[in-house]
Protein backbone atom coordinates (compact mmCIF):
# COMPACT_ATOMS: atom_id res chain seq x y z
CA UNK A 1 0.00 0.00 0.00
CA UNK A 2 1.26 3.23 -0.96
CA UNK A 3 -0.80 6.42 1.01
CA UNK A 4 0.07 10.14 0.29
CA UNK A 5 1.60 12.18 3.14
CA UNK A 6 2.37 15.66 3.20
CA UNK A 7 5.97 16.09 3.44
CA UNK A 8 7.86 19.28 4.29
CA UNK A 9 10.92 19.88 1.93
CA UNK A 10 13.50 22.28 2.83
CA UNK A 11 14.56 25.25 0.95
CA UNK A 12 17.59 24.13 0.46
CA UNK A 13 16.35 21.76 -2.20
CA UNK A 14 16.67 24.48 -4.90
CA UNK A 15 20.44 23.62 -4.76
CA UNK A 16 21.78 23.18 -8.29
CA UNK A 17 23.79 19.66 -9.10
CA UNK A 18 26.81 19.74 -7.99
CA UNK A 19 27.41 16.08 -8.78
CA UNK A 20 27.02 14.74 -5.06
CA UNK A 21 23.48 13.14 -5.55
CA UNK A 22 21.95 10.41 -7.61
CA UNK A 23 21.94 10.55 -10.92
CA UNK A 24 19.39 12.71 -12.56
CA UNK A 25 20.70 15.58 -9.95
CA UNK A 26 17.63 17.49 -8.36
CA UNK A 27 15.04 15.82 -9.96
CA UNK A 28 12.76 13.06 -7.62
CA UNK A 29 11.87 9.94 -8.87
CA UNK A 30 8.23 9.09 -8.94
CA UNK A 31 5.88 8.64 -7.22
CA UNK A 32 5.67 11.71 -5.29
CA UNK A 33 4.01 10.36 -2.30
CA UNK A 34 5.56 9.16 0.59
CA UNK A 35 5.15 4.95 1.53
CA UNK A 36 4.04 4.33 4.91
CA UNK A 37 5.12 0.72 4.88
CA UNK A 38 8.37 -0.90 3.32
CA UNK A 39 11.81 0.26 3.57
CA UNK A 40 13.21 3.93 4.74
CA UNK A 41 13.30 5.03 1.37
CA UNK A 42 13.37 8.72 -0.07
CA UNK A 43 12.21 10.66 -2.88
CA UNK A 44 15.47 9.31 -5.15
CA UNK A 45 15.10 5.90 -4.24
CA UNK A 46 18.00 5.61 -1.93
CA UNK A 47 17.12 2.62 0.88
CA UNK A 48 18.01 3.73 4.41
CA UNK A 49 19.04 0.75 6.45
CA UNK A 50 22.10 2.14 8.62
CA UNK A 51 21.65 4.13 11.29
CA UNK A 52 24.06 5.94 13.17
CA UNK A 53 23.86 6.97 17.11
CA UNK A 54 25.47 9.61 18.86
CA UNK A 55 25.37 8.60 22.88
CA UNK A 56 26.96 11.95 23.51
CA UNK A 57 28.53 15.20 22.17
CA UNK A 58 31.65 15.34 25.14
CA UNK A 59 34.67 14.10 24.32
CA UNK A 60 38.01 13.66 26.12
CA UNK A 61 40.03 14.63 23.54
CA UNK A 62 40.22 17.71 21.02
CA UNK A 63 41.05 17.19 17.35
CA UNK A 64 41.82 19.92 15.78
CA UNK A 65 40.02 19.00 13.11
CA UNK A 66 36.78 18.58 15.54
CA UNK A 67 36.86 20.92 17.90
CA UNK A 68 38.64 24.30 19.72
CA UNK A 69 41.08 23.23 22.35
CA UNK A 70 38.90 25.54 24.90
CA UNK A 71 35.31 26.79 25.04
CA UNK A 72 33.08 23.68 23.87
CA UNK A 73 29.53 23.57 25.62
CA UNK A 74 27.80 20.74 25.74
CA UNK A 75 24.25 19.49 26.45
CA UNK A 76 23.02 18.87 29.99
CA UNK A 77 22.39 15.56 31.16
CA UNK A 78 18.82 16.33 31.01
CA UNK A 79 18.50 16.43 26.91
CA UNK A 80 20.66 13.11 25.84
CA UNK A 81 18.13 10.55 25.10
CA UNK A 82 18.14 7.37 27.34
CA UNK A 83 19.14 3.97 27.20
CA UNK A 84 15.47 2.79 27.25
CA UNK A 85 14.52 5.63 24.54
CA UNK A 86 17.57 4.68 22.41
CA UNK A 87 16.87 1.05 22.49
CA UNK A 88 13.08 2.04 21.78
CA UNK A 89 14.01 4.25 18.55
CA UNK A 90 16.58 1.20 17.25
CA UNK A 91 13.34 -1.40 17.62
CA UNK A 92 11.70 0.99 15.85
CA UNK A 93 14.45 1.46 13.05
CA UNK A 94 15.00 -2.20 12.91
CA UNK A 95 11.06 -2.63 11.87
CA UNK A 96 11.73 -0.55 9.09
CA UNK A 97 14.51 -2.14 7.84
CA UNK A 98 17.36 -0.73 9.69
CA UNK A 99 19.67 -3.91 10.03
CA UNK A 100 23.02 -1.67 10.88
CA UNK A 101 23.68 0.38 13.65
CA UNK A 102 27.08 2.62 14.49
CA UNK A 103 27.61 4.30 18.14
CA UNK A 104 28.99 7.32 17.93
CA UNK A 105 29.63 10.81 19.19
CA UNK A 106 31.41 12.99 20.60
CA UNK A 107 33.27 10.11 22.26
CA UNK A 108 30.94 6.95 23.22
CA UNK A 109 32.70 5.91 25.66
CA UNK A 110 32.95 8.44 27.65
CA UNK A 111 28.99 7.89 28.50
CA UNK A 112 28.41 5.88 31.27
CA UNK A 113 27.31 2.13 31.04
CA UNK A 114 27.67 1.94 27.14
CA UNK A 115 28.35 -1.51 27.29
CA UNK A 116 24.63 -1.73 28.57
CA UNK A 117 23.10 -0.65 25.83
CA UNK A 118 25.35 -2.33 23.46
CA UNK A 119 23.83 -5.55 25.09
CA UNK A 120 20.69 -4.00 24.42
CA UNK A 121 21.13 -3.33 21.42
CA UNK A 122 22.62 -6.19 20.18
CA UNK A 123 19.39 -8.53 21.72
CA UNK A 124 17.46 -6.82 19.03
CA UNK A 125 19.07 -8.30 15.94
CA UNK A 126 20.76 -6.27 13.69
CA UNK A 127 23.21 -7.15 11.13
CA UNK A 128 25.98 -5.22 12.26
CA UNK A 129 26.78 -3.20 15.62
CA UNK A 130 29.66 -1.21 15.87
CA UNK A 131 31.41 2.02 17.61
CA UNK A 132 33.51 4.48 16.31
CA UNK A 133 35.90 5.19 18.73
CA UNK A 134 39.12 7.83 20.08
CA UNK A 135 40.62 4.36 21.33
CA UNK A 136 41.55 6.57 24.56
CA UNK A 137 39.35 3.93 26.57
CA UNK A 138 38.78 1.09 24.66
CA UNK A 139 41.39 -0.87 26.31
CA UNK A 140 39.55 -1.76 28.62
CA UNK A 141 36.45 -1.26 27.14
CA UNK A 142 37.04 -3.83 24.03
CA UNK A 143 36.45 -7.49 26.03
CA UNK A 144 33.21 -6.39 27.37
CA UNK A 145 31.28 -4.65 24.33
CA UNK A 146 32.79 -7.45 22.49
CA UNK A 147 30.96 -9.96 24.59
CA UNK A 148 27.79 -7.38 24.70
CA UNK A 149 27.56 -8.34 21.21
CA UNK A 150 29.37 -5.32 19.62
CA UNK A 151 30.61 -6.73 16.21
CA UNK A 152 33.24 -4.59 14.67
CA UNK A 153 35.49 -1.44 16.05
CA UNK A 154 36.59 2.08 13.97
CA UNK A 155 39.45 3.54 15.70
CA UNK A 156 40.12 7.10 15.05
CA UNK A 157 44.27 7.61 14.73
CA UNK A 158 45.29 10.42 12.77
CA UNK A 159 49.52 9.90 12.87
CA UNK A 160 51.88 7.12 13.83
CA UNK A 161 54.29 9.22 15.59
CA UNK A 162 54.32 9.61 19.49
CA UNK A 163 55.41 13.26 19.50
CA UNK A 164 52.69 14.34 17.25
CA UNK A 165 49.88 12.94 18.79
CA UNK A 166 49.47 15.87 20.99
CA UNK A 167 49.55 18.61 18.33
CA UNK A 168 46.65 16.94 16.56
CA UNK A 169 44.70 15.36 19.09
CA UNK A 170 45.64 17.92 22.06
CA UNK A 171 44.88 15.37 24.71
CA UNK A 172 46.11 11.61 25.09
CA UNK A 173 48.41 9.84 23.54
CA UNK A 174 49.39 7.10 20.83
CA UNK A 175 51.02 4.45 22.98
CA UNK A 176 47.41 4.01 24.77
CA UNK A 177 45.29 4.27 21.00
CA UNK A 178 47.78 1.37 19.42
CA UNK A 179 47.51 -0.78 22.84
CA UNK A 180 43.61 -0.14 22.43
CA UNK A 181 43.78 -1.82 19.04
CA UNK A 182 45.38 -4.77 20.17
CA UNK A 183 43.15 -5.62 22.90
CA UNK A 184 40.12 -5.17 20.32
CA UNK A 185 41.68 -7.60 18.10
CA UNK A 186 42.34 -10.11 20.79
CA UNK A 187 38.66 -9.66 21.76
CA UNK A 188 37.46 -10.13 18.41
CA UNK A 189 37.07 -6.87 16.86
CA UNK A 190 38.56 -7.28 13.90
CA UNK A 191 39.62 -6.69 11.31
CA UNK A 192 39.92 -3.06 12.58
CA UNK A 193 39.33 0.07 11.01
CA UNK A 194 41.38 2.93 11.76
CA UNK A 195 40.29 6.35 10.82
CA UNK A 196 43.06 9.03 9.68
CA UNK A 197 41.92 12.26 8.72
CA UNK A 198 44.97 14.13 7.08
CA UNK A 199 45.44 17.39 6.75
CA UNK A 200 47.73 18.85 4.41
CA UNK A 201 51.04 20.53 6.25
CA UNK A 202 50.21 18.48 9.57
CA UNK A 203 50.27 14.10 8.53
CA UNK A 204 50.17 14.29 4.92
CA UNK A 205 53.78 13.02 5.40
CA UNK A 206 53.02 10.02 7.18
CA UNK A 207 50.42 8.66 4.02
CA UNK A 208 52.80 5.61 3.10
CA UNK A 209 54.08 4.82 6.68
CA UNK A 210 49.95 4.08 7.18
CA UNK A 211 50.36 2.28 4.01
CA UNK A 212 52.67 0.16 5.52
CA UNK A 213 51.01 -0.21 8.87
CA UNK A 214 47.74 -1.34 7.19
CA UNK A 215 50.33 -4.12 5.44
CA UNK A 216 52.15 -4.81 8.50
CA UNK A 217 48.95 -4.99 10.71
CA UNK A 218 46.02 -6.01 8.48
CA UNK A 219 44.18 -2.68 9.67
CA UNK A 220 42.32 -1.31 7.17
CA UNK A 221 43.55 2.05 7.14
CA UNK A 222 40.56 4.93 5.90
CA UNK A 223 41.94 8.25 4.88
CA UNK A 224 39.35 11.25 5.10
CA UNK A 225 39.23 13.95 3.88
CA UNK A 226 38.86 17.07 6.07
CA UNK A 227 35.35 18.37 5.94
CA UNK A 228 33.82 21.92 6.54
CA UNK A 229 32.46 20.30 10.10
CA UNK A 230 35.19 21.23 13.05
CA UNK A 231 33.09 23.27 15.41
CA UNK A 232 35.81 26.16 15.05
CA UNK A 233 35.30 27.07 11.34
CA UNK A 234 38.91 26.71 10.63
CA UNK A 235 37.93 24.55 7.64
CA UNK A 236 39.59 25.34 4.21
CA UNK A 237 39.40 23.61 1.25
CA UNK A 238 43.69 23.68 0.61
CA UNK A 239 43.65 21.78 3.95
CA UNK A 240 42.06 18.68 2.63
CA UNK A 241 43.69 15.73 1.09
CA UNK A 242 41.99 14.40 -1.86
CA UNK A 243 41.62 10.73 -1.98
CA UNK A 244 42.97 10.69 -5.19
CA UNK A 245 46.31 12.22 -4.48
CA UNK A 246 46.41 9.68 -1.37
CA UNK A 247 45.87 6.23 -3.93
CA UNK A 248 48.43 7.94 -6.10
CA UNK A 249 51.32 8.49 -3.95
CA UNK A 250 50.45 5.00 -2.03
CA UNK A 251 49.96 3.34 -5.72
CA UNK A 252 53.62 4.49 -6.71
CA UNK A 253 55.28 2.65 -3.89
CA UNK A 254 53.26 -0.09 -3.29
CA UNK A 255 50.57 -1.47 -6.16
CA UNK A 256 46.84 -1.01 -5.47
CA UNK A 257 43.61 -2.68 -7.07
CA UNK A 258 40.14 -1.58 -6.83
CA UNK A 259 38.90 -3.87 -4.07
CA UNK A 260 35.73 -6.02 -5.53
CA UNK A 261 34.23 -6.27 -1.73
CA UNK A 262 33.13 -2.74 -2.50
CA UNK A 263 29.44 -1.95 -0.95
CA UNK A 264 27.79 0.46 -3.53
CA UNK A 265 26.23 2.33 -0.48
CA UNK A 266 29.77 2.33 1.71
CA UNK A 267 31.30 5.75 1.79
CA UNK A 268 35.10 4.21 1.66
CA UNK A 269 36.41 3.33 -1.50
CA UNK A 270 38.32 0.41 -1.30
CA UNK A 271 41.67 -0.96 -2.20
CA UNK A 272 44.22 -3.33 -1.54
CA UNK A 273 47.93 -4.32 -2.60
CA UNK A 274 47.87 -6.72 -5.60
CA UNK A 275 50.63 -8.33 -3.27
CA UNK A 276 47.74 -9.46 -1.45
CA UNK A 277 49.19 -7.60 1.96
CA UNK A 278 46.19 -5.69 3.54
CA UNK A 279 44.16 -2.93 2.12
CA UNK A 280 43.21 0.74 2.61
CA UNK A 281 39.41 3.20 2.40
CA UNK A 282 39.25 6.39 0.94
CA UNK A 283 36.78 8.25 2.04
CA UNK A 284 36.63 11.33 -0.19
CA UNK A 285 33.31 13.17 0.67
CA UNK A 286 34.50 16.31 -0.82
CA UNK A 287 36.00 15.51 -4.01
CA UNK A 288 34.07 12.50 -4.99
CA UNK A 289 30.87 13.18 -3.17
CA UNK A 290 29.02 9.30 -2.77
CA UNK A 291 25.62 10.91 -1.30
CA UNK A 292 24.24 9.03 -4.53
CA UNK A 293 24.15 5.95 -2.43
CA UNK A 294 23.86 6.59 0.83
CA UNK A 295 22.27 4.59 3.02
CA UNK A 296 22.24 6.35 6.47
CA UNK A 297 20.35 8.27 9.15
CA UNK A 298 21.96 10.15 12.19
CA UNK A 299 20.37 9.99 15.31
CA UNK A 300 22.09 13.02 17.50
CA UNK A 301 22.58 12.56 21.56
CA UNK A 302 20.10 14.90 21.94
CA UNK A 303 17.34 12.68 20.20
CA UNK A 304 16.70 14.62 16.56
CA UNK A 305 17.01 12.49 13.47
CA UNK A 306 19.09 14.37 10.97
CA UNK A 307 18.81 12.41 7.08
CA UNK A 308 22.61 14.62 6.29
CA UNK A 309 25.36 15.64 7.93
CA UNK A 310 25.00 18.52 6.65
CA UNK A 311 21.37 19.19 6.18
CA UNK A 312 20.42 21.51 9.59
CA UNK A 313 16.75 20.10 9.28
CA UNK A 314 16.04 18.05 12.18
CA UNK A 315 13.44 15.71 13.36
CA UNK A 316 13.01 15.50 17.12
CA UNK A 317 12.19 12.49 18.05
CA UNK A 318 13.22 13.02 21.94
CA UNK A 319 10.20 15.73 22.13
CA UNK A 320 7.55 12.55 20.21
CA UNK A 321 8.46 10.43 22.99
CA UNK A 322 8.41 12.63 26.07
CA UNK A 323 5.08 14.19 24.92
CA UNK A 324 3.63 10.60 24.97
CA UNK A 325 4.37 9.70 21.27
CA UNK A 326 3.84 6.31 19.95
CA UNK A 327 5.88 3.33 17.84
CA UNK A 328 3.59 4.20 14.41
CA UNK A 329 4.23 7.60 15.16
CA UNK A 330 8.05 7.26 15.22
CA UNK A 331 7.62 4.89 12.62
CA UNK A 332 6.11 8.04 10.36
CA UNK A 333 9.10 10.23 11.77
CA UNK A 334 11.45 8.28 10.71
CA UNK A 335 10.49 7.51 7.26
CA UNK A 336 9.17 11.97 6.67
CA UNK A 337 12.94 12.69 7.64
CA UNK A 338 14.88 10.45 5.20
CA UNK A 339 11.84 11.43 2.79
CA UNK A 340 12.51 14.74 3.16
CA UNK A 341 16.23 14.39 2.41
CA UNK A 342 18.38 16.08 -0.60
CA UNK A 343 19.87 14.39 -3.42
CA UNK A 344 23.33 15.69 -2.03
CA UNK A 345 25.33 17.36 0.54
CA UNK A 346 26.62 20.81 -1.66
CA UNK A 347 29.87 21.20 -0.42
CA UNK A 348 30.88 22.36 -3.89
CA UNK A 349 28.20 24.46 -4.52
CA UNK A 350 29.07 28.25 -4.77
CA UNK A 351 25.91 28.86 -2.06
CA UNK A 352 27.26 26.12 0.41
CA UNK A 353 26.30 27.14 4.00
CA UNK A 354 28.27 24.91 6.91
CA UNK A 355 25.61 23.00 8.89
CA UNK A 356 24.76 24.90 12.34
CA UNK A 357 25.94 21.87 14.52
CA UNK A 358 29.94 20.55 13.94
CA UNK A 359 30.48 16.64 13.78
CA UNK A 360 31.20 16.10 17.16
CA UNK A 361 27.43 17.47 17.94
CA UNK A 362 25.79 15.47 15.11
CA UNK A 363 27.60 12.06 15.45
CA UNK A 364 30.60 11.22 13.00
N1 LIG B 1 35.29 10.36 18.98
C1 LIG B 1 35.19 9.27 18.08
C2 LIG B 1 36.35 9.25 17.11
O1 LIG B 1 37.05 10.24 17.02
O2 LIG B 1 36.51 8.23 16.46
C3 LIG B 1 33.88 9.21 17.33
C4 LIG B 1 33.32 10.50 16.86
S1 LIG B 1 34.26 11.33 15.62
C5 LIG B 1 33.29 12.78 15.36
C6 LIG B 1 33.92 10.30 14.20
C7 LIG B 1 34.89 10.44 13.06
O3 LIG B 1 34.77 11.73 12.51
C8 LIG B 1 36.34 10.27 13.45
O4 LIG B 1 36.95 9.29 12.62
C9 LIG B 1 36.95 11.62 13.19
O5 LIG B 1 38.27 11.52 12.79
C10 LIG B 1 36.04 12.17 12.11
N2 LIG B 1 36.01 13.63 12.02
C11 LIG B 1 35.83 14.53 12.99
N3 LIG B 1 35.85 15.78 12.51
C12 LIG B 1 36.04 15.68 11.17
C13 LIG B 1 36.13 16.61 10.08
N4 LIG B 1 36.02 17.93 10.28
N5 LIG B 1 36.31 16.12 8.85
C14 LIG B 1 36.42 14.79 8.62
N6 LIG B 1 36.30 13.86 9.59
C15 LIG B 1 36.14 14.29 10.85
FE1 LIG C 1 36.70 13.80 20.05
FE2 LIG C 1 36.36 12.21 17.96
FE3 LIG C 1 36.07 14.88 17.72
FE4 LIG C 1 38.48 13.88 18.13
S1 LIG C 1 37.17 13.50 16.35
S2 LIG C 1 37.57 15.62 19.21
S3 LIG C 1 38.08 12.17 19.40
S4 LIG C 1 34.78 13.53 18.89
Amino acid sequence: MVTAVPVAISARGQRVDDGSGPAGGDRPTEPQVMPVDGPLVDRFGRVHDDLRISVTDRCNLRCVYCMPDEGMTFLPHSSLLTFDEIERIARVAKALGVSSIRLTGGEPLVRKGLTDLVARLGSIGLEDLSLTTNGMLLGTAAGPLAAAGLTRVNISCDTLRAERFGLLRRRGDLGTVLHAMDVAEDAGLSPIKVNVVLLRGDNDDEILDFAAFARKSGRIVRFIEFMPLDAQGAWRRDRLVPGQEVLTRIGEVYPLEPSDDHDGSAPAERFRFVDGHGEIGLISSVTQPFCAGCNRLRLTADGAIRNCLFNDDEHSVRHLLRSGGSDDQLALLLRRAVWAKLPGHGINEPGFLRPTRSMSMIGG
